[in-house]
């Protein structure tokens, strides 16, 4: 299998080309040449795996033998063996029509892990197999930075760098990320917002000699190893309720801010996993709700939410569903972008749309409704969302249907975002590993949100 561009002027790359891209050369995002088909006996057969024996195989599908599966199994392990829950990624009945999949198990408490931790060993191997300089390049709005951080801190052969939006992100997770003590990690924290963090790296990453000459490298769901390490848990989660005799589809539910979890499930269900509904959830930030519900791609204005890691107006994996919904035409898709960056909106009509509006179900989550969820569910099953989470508990509870069973993706631990909780007059107490982080010395610098002022010091710090 190889990879190309979603605007069609990249020639194929292998695997391990195709991670190190990041973003594709002519600006694009790098998509697989063709899509597994899985059979029903494949299907049954993963149902018995090891959530490490099956991202395994999953990998082993995407990756061409470019890593000889020894070494490939090692490096999944490695990944996984940071998890505090034995399933890795565990599945909670809530009632018969909603269980939730916790995806926070991992070192930060939030779902990003799964990727990074892989991600982060995967250029380990690499700068050694190479002997390449790894310099990591990367914009948040909170989990992504500290998960990235903690994936390669200290990591001989590689260099991280993390932009976050200065004040706009939640306590712990600024913590998390600015009191990691290792001198390969430096933070910037950007006056602005995550839309201009991610726009500046966008346009260095743009900037192929510039790319070229520093050796920057991605780790931003634009990166093709996020969402393929992001299908796994699709395929897990399903298993486990078809251990319990679930038959049939099931509906999934994604907060969603830059598309490329809910991208995962599509994939997934591209790939055979019978899903139902994929419900895409977003906050009041709700581009991406508008899009399904009318076909227009839009970008409004910002909102702040109690759901910062979904504050996103430009979400960067959407050119990868264009793609699909224009059936690979490369050239239809470069020009549904060129429209995007000229007039700032895509409008998707006719048969097209109606295809939009099969792949998804989206409703946008209002901030009373968003503590509503952490409230209600709190009081009635004695469950604790967290405020993405629950923004995809709403959606459920919006548009699943009578007798859908739906799976909510749970993306976060409720203490990396106490700041909703205690709107709700609820006191949670933080796991340990969150608690010490209040007295460690913090370490980042502050920089204007123009491209100068962060290349700079990128300049002095690789
Ligand atoms: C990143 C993040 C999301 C959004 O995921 P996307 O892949 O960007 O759509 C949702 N919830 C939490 C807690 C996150 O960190």
């Amino acid at each position: 299998m190889k990879y190309i561009s979603t605007r069609g002027q990249v020639a194929p790359i292998g695997f391990i080309d195709a991670i190190l891209m990041g973003l594709a050369d002519d600006g694009g995002l790098l998509v697989p040449t063709e899509l597994p088909k899985l059979s029903a006996e494949t299907l049954a057969a993963w149902q018995k795996l090891s959530y490490p024996e099956l991202a395994l195989e999953l990998f082993t599908l995407f990756a061409n033998d470019e890593i000889p599966r020894g070494e490939l199994k090692q490096l999944v392990d490695a990944s996984y063996a940071t998890f505090r829950d034995a399933h890795v990624t565990p599945v909670r009945r809530i009632h018969d029509g909603l269980h939730v999949l916790e995806l926070f198990h991992g070192p930060t408490f939030a779902f990003k892990d799964i990727a990074l931790q892989f991600l982060g060993n995967l250029y380990g191997y690499i700068a050694k197999q190479r002997d390449a300089t790894i310099h990591i390049l990367g914009a948040t709005s909170g989990d992504t930075g500290a998960s990235a951080i903690e994936g390669v801190r200290g990591k001989e052969g590689i260099r991280i760098c993390i932009l976050h939006p200065h004040g706009k992100v939640s306590r712990v997770q600024e913590l998390q990320m600015t009191t990691i003590a290792d001198d390969n990690v430096l933070n910037l924290a950007v006056e602005g917002t995550f839309d201009d963090c991610q726009r500046i790296i966008k346009e260095l990453f743009a900037d192929v000699e510039f790319k070229h000459q520093y050796h920057l490298r991605a780790i931003n769901s634009i990166n093709i190893a996020r969402i393929l390490a992001q299908t796994v848990y699709y395929f897990y989660a399903y298993f486990r309720l078809a251990d319990e005799g679930q038959a049939g589809a099931v509906n999934f539910s994604v907060p969603t801010g830059n598309f490329g979890d809910i991208f995962a499930g599509y994939l997934a269900k591209q790939m055979g996993l019978p899903v139902g509904k994929l419900i895409l959830a977003t906050n009041e930030n709700n581009i991406l709700e508008r899009f399904v519900r009318e076909g227009v791609y839009q970008p409004g204005e910002f909102r702040g939410t109690y759901s910062p890691s979904m504050d996103i107006q430009v979400a960067s994996n959407f050119e990868r569903y264009l793609y699909y919904l224009c059936g690979g035409d490369a050239a239809a898709v470069a020009s549904y972008m060129n429209a995007f960056k000229q007039e700032g909106r895509i409008v998707i009509e006719g048969e097209k749309l109606a295809q939009v509006q099969a792949d998804f179900a989206a409703y946008g989550v209002r901030n009373d409704e968003c503590l509503d969820a952490i409230g209600g569910y709190y009081d009635q099953y004695g469950y604790l969302l967290d405020p993405h989470t629950a923004c995809g508990v709403a959606a459920t509870d919006a548009v699943a249907g009578e007798g859908e069973v739906t799976i909510a993706l749970s993306t976060a631990h409720p203490a990396k975002f106490n700041e909703a909780i205690e709107l709700r007059g609820i006191t949670q107490s933080y796991p340990e590993q969150i608690q010490a982080l209040f007295d460690k010395p913090q370490s980042q610098t502050v920089v204007d949100g123009t491209n100068d002022a962060v290349k700079s010091e990128l300049l002095k710090f690789f």
